[in-house]
């Protein structure tokens, strides 16, 4: 890895506008998925320092809300500028410590400073409210407040959108901050708190508490548990979430949660099928098909069903595998060991229960975490790759014969994050797009992600909505004036 400026690459945690160890010393190790090799030790933090980021966050919070919305926006801008002008090493660094290749990874570094420009401008526009009043003396009025200090907790699989898209709102709106990154990338964190201590992010109000993974149950317990915190938004899995949660539930903190998903990939009769296998590929590969809003289940009506299948094998078979960094790689490793096996368990359960492999089907030859792009046929609904997030490359093909029939056996399934179908009725276009349960769906579109749309899911899928004009409602408390004597 060669940086540009090597000064991006941060081994310490980021606290009250200082870099600094574990109150014990300990680190942990942070890998390159490609090769194992051993990119950084960075600092093991526990409940000790996220009670100390939690007090900065504190204290910091009266001044940076108590700047005009138009100040705290013009440092949000500085910060998106520095962030695309790094585009590049962000890239590197994101793909050294979590594998995508560099293309996507220029691609998250877009997606993530996004971000930051759509909040530094909609904090400018967080309008309240005149209501007519209930009496002929009072005069009612609604403001919008930022709720206080945040705790946000972040997965590895977008290392640095996931972070922006918490961070970016809480900050316009005058929240402070206390990131936990994921074990596996916290280097792409870090980087962007080295850009916002540029950008002239006080000292204070975005910190980031690196640790392991036995320490983040300390570290999620200080931040569900501290009553400074008000709110904890949390992107990752069901389990997870669910745990924060009833964490939560003791002080009535606020939560943000958004888990995983199951999504349904429907393909009718009447798509345009080129289309609808661009948009497959697009929905179900990107990052070696580890996103929450991965197609899991690709539904294909029967008429279509072989010839989808048959050009979907045929895009799938010019993919190439390989370390992020090299050229024309299009897909990259899985991010650990344990991610490898679950993917080889899913489809092993499938094969074992009469699934066909079209392609792929097993682990790659490259070794380490890479995993051939797979398609199986013939998948039923009783292999338990229908029931649980694959978070792989692995497409598997399901038959269906009517309308209603698909819209009960997508909607079958406790999650309800995002959906997509391929369609052209438009009658059936709405009647679908209104039977799906789900909080996002993408209609002959396989790539629904966008800083300018609420993005976020129903059922136990999570709660809240992140982006577009919604993602600042999240970080405020709306407060009702009653004016009385007037
Ligand atoms: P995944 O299985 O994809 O890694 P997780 O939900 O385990 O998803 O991880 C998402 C984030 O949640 C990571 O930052 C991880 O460290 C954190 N995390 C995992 N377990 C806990 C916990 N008990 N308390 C707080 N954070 C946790």
């Amino acid at each position: 890895m060669k940086l540009t400026d090597p000064k991006l690459l941060r081994t310490q945690a980021y606290i009250d506008g200082q870099w600094c160890d574990s109150d014990n010393g300990d680190t942990f190790d942070v890998f390159n998925p490609a090769n194992g090799d051993l990119i950084a030790a960075v600092p093991d933090l526990g409940a000790a320092e996220t009670k100390h980021a939690i007090d900065a966050a504190n204290s910091a919070l009266a001044s940076w809300r108590s700047k005009t919305a138009k100040e705290r926006a013009n440092i949000l801008r500085a910060w998106y500028d520095l962030i695309l002008q790094n585009q590049e090493d962000l890239a590197q660094l994101m793909t050294f410590e979590q594998g995508k290749p560099l293309a996507e990874a220029r691609g998250e570094v877009i997606y993530g400073a996004s971000f930051v420009e759509w909040f530094a401008e909609e904090g400018k526009r967080l309008y309240g409210d005149v209501i007519p009043a209930h009496g002929a003396d009072k005069r009612v009025v609604v403001i919008k407040q930022p709720i206080g200090v945040i705790g946000a907790i972040t997965p590895w699989n977008f290392p640095l959108a996931m972070i922006t898209r918490k961070v970016a709102p809480a900050l316009a709106v005058g929240c402070t901050a206390v990131v936990k990154p994921a074990e596996d990338t916290p280097l792409s964190a870090l980087a962007l708190a080295e850009l916002a201590e540029r950008a002239g992010v006080p000292k204070g109000v975005f910190n980031v508490v690196t640790c392991n993974k036995p320490n983040a149950v300390a570290v999620g317990g200080e931040l569900t548990g501290n009553p400074i915190v008000r709110k904890v938004s949390f992107t990752g899995s069901t389990p997870v979430g669910k745990l924060l949660m009833k964490q939560c539930a003791d002080q009535v903190k606020k939560v943000s949660l958004e888990l995983g998903g199951n999504a349904p990939f429907i393909v009718f009769d009447d798509a345009d099928l080129d289309a609808a296998v661009v948009g497959a590929i697009a929905s179900k590969y990107r990052n070696a098909g580890q996103t929450c809003v991965c197609a899991n289940r690709i539904f294909v009506q029967a008429g279509v069903y072989d010839e989808f299948a048959q050009k979907l094998a045929d895009a799938v078979r010019t993919f190439k595998v390989g370390s992020g960094d090299q050229d024309g790689v299009t897909q990259g490793p899985l991010i650990n060991k344990a991610a490898l096996e679950k993917v080889q368990n899913l489809v092993d359960d499938a094969k074992d229960k009469g699934a066909k492999v079209v392609c792929g089907g097993q682990a790659h030859d490259l070794g380490g975490t890479f995993y051939q792009p797979t398609i199986l046929t013939d998948v039923t609904t009783d292999m338990r790759i229908a029931n649980e997030e694959i978070f792989g490359p692995v497409a598997p093909l399901y038959k269906f014969e009517s309308e209603e029939e698909v819209i009960v056996k997508a909607n079958d399934t406790p999650f309800g994050l995002a959906a997509y179908f391929y369609a052209r009725d438009i009658g059936r276009i709405w009647r679908v797009s209104e039977g799906l349960e789900y909080g996002i769906v993408g209609i002959n579109e396989g790539i629904i992600s966008t800083e300018a749309a609420p993005f976020g899911g129903v059922k136990e899928s999570g709660i809240g909505r992140e982006g577009s004009k919604y993602g600042v409602e999240d970080f405020v408390e709306i407060k009702y004036l009653c004016m009385g004597g007037v």
